[in-house]
């Protein structure tokens, strides 16, 4: 599939994570669609941008609505392979998106909006079960249906969480550290996400399995990236732990969807990413792609120390 250059449509493709994956299609060069709501006065004039950006490179928009069946049934029977990065809100109304794909009958491969934790393998606190349950649910629907699917954990958005983890440098020498510090994360680079997500949608050997991005080079704990952080900035920080006990709590007081951030948090640098090691027959992107050059988080580092994400993880403000 991969020399004859698949067309890939994407849902959410003018989204965080959606428009790398895009830019990344159309940079391999595959004839490359989004499904995008329609503009209105209301669009914002970055997401106008970033719709002309996206044209530019080549790719060719639709424009509906999800609800819109024959209009997705049409777009879909003119490509090969599909993925969405849907926001969370929308992760069940993927459903509709499976529903067409099934009346289509010509997709090769489905990518549903995963991209975070491997939420088969991992059980958090509840507002965050709850939350992947749903994740969960599009998986088993899509088995159910025999769509041929790769899943997609692409554990942190390395710019997000560091924008996250590090921006409070800016308002003085105190950095937050979620319990120890010491559990282990995964940090990686949208770019490299978007190019793995490419890659793993074209690949045989990745039909109907799960696909870990966890390369060696980016696990590390928030103690040892606060310090590699301090080495490159010439600037020493005040650790701020946050103990476990505090962030349990606010997952449970806090009113939803406020205590779903906490029980991510919780999840991902408490408990940490590494809680399930890799087995023999997992595939994990870095070890099916060695020759490509991925973002170490010491380069991720370079890259954030010259030119900052301007963007902020809102979720987590
Ligand atoms: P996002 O930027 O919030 O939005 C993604 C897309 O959803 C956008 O293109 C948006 O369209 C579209 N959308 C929103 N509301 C819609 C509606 N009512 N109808 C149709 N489309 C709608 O999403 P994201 O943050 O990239 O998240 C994508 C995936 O990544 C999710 O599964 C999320 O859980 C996951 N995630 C992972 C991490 C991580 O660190 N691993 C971090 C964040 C998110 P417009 O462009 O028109 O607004």
């Amino acid at each position: 599939m991969e020399n004859e250059k698949s067309k890939i449509l994407i849902f959410g493709g003018t989204g965080y994570i959606g428009n790398y994956l895009a830019k990344a299609s159309c940079l391999l060069g595959h004839p490359t669609y989004v499904y995008a709501r329609p503009l209105t006065p209301k669009t914002t004039p970055s997401k106008l941008e970033l719709h002309k950006e996206l044209h530019s490179m080549g790719a060719t928009f639709v424009l509906g609505e999800l609800e819109e069946h024959e209009k997705i049934v049409s777009a879909l029977r003119e490509v090969d392979i599909v993925i969405s990065a849907l926001a969370y809100p929308q992760v069940l109304d993927q459903l509709k998106i499976i529903d067409a794909i099934k009346v289509a009958g010509n997709i090769k491969r489905f990518l549903p909006s995963d991209f975070g934790v491997e939420e088969d393998r991992i059980t958090p606190l509840p507002p965050f079960e709850a939350f992947l349950d749903k994740k969960r649910k599009i998986r088993r629907v899509v088995e159910a249906a025999g769509i041929p699917y790769t899943f997609v954990s692409a554990n942190c958005f390395g710019s997000y969480f560091l924008n996250y983890l590090l921006h409070s440098h800016e308002k003085g020498d105190d950095i937050a550290v979620y319990g120890s510090g010491e559990a282990k994360v995964v940090l990686n680079y949208e770019e490299d996400i978007a190019t793995y997500t490419i890659k793993v949608a074209n690949d045989p050997r990745t039909c109907n399995r799960v696909v870990i991005y966890r390369p060696l080079k980016n696990i590390l704990s928030q103690l040892e990236l606060i310090s590699l952080w301090e080495k490159k900035n010439g600037r020493s920080f005040n650790r701020i732990h946050v103990p476990e006990e505090e962030i349990v709590k606010l997952s449970e007081t806090l009113p939803p969807p406020k205590d779903i951030p906490m029980s991510i948090l919780h999840s991902i640098f408490i408990k940490g990413q590494t809680v399930f090691e890799l087995r023999e027959d997992d595939m994990e992107a870095s070890r099916l792609y060695p020759d490509f050059k991925y973002t170490t988080i010491d380069q991720l580092l370079d890259i954030f120390l010259v030119n900052p994400p301007k963007f902020a993880a809102a979720a987590f403000e």
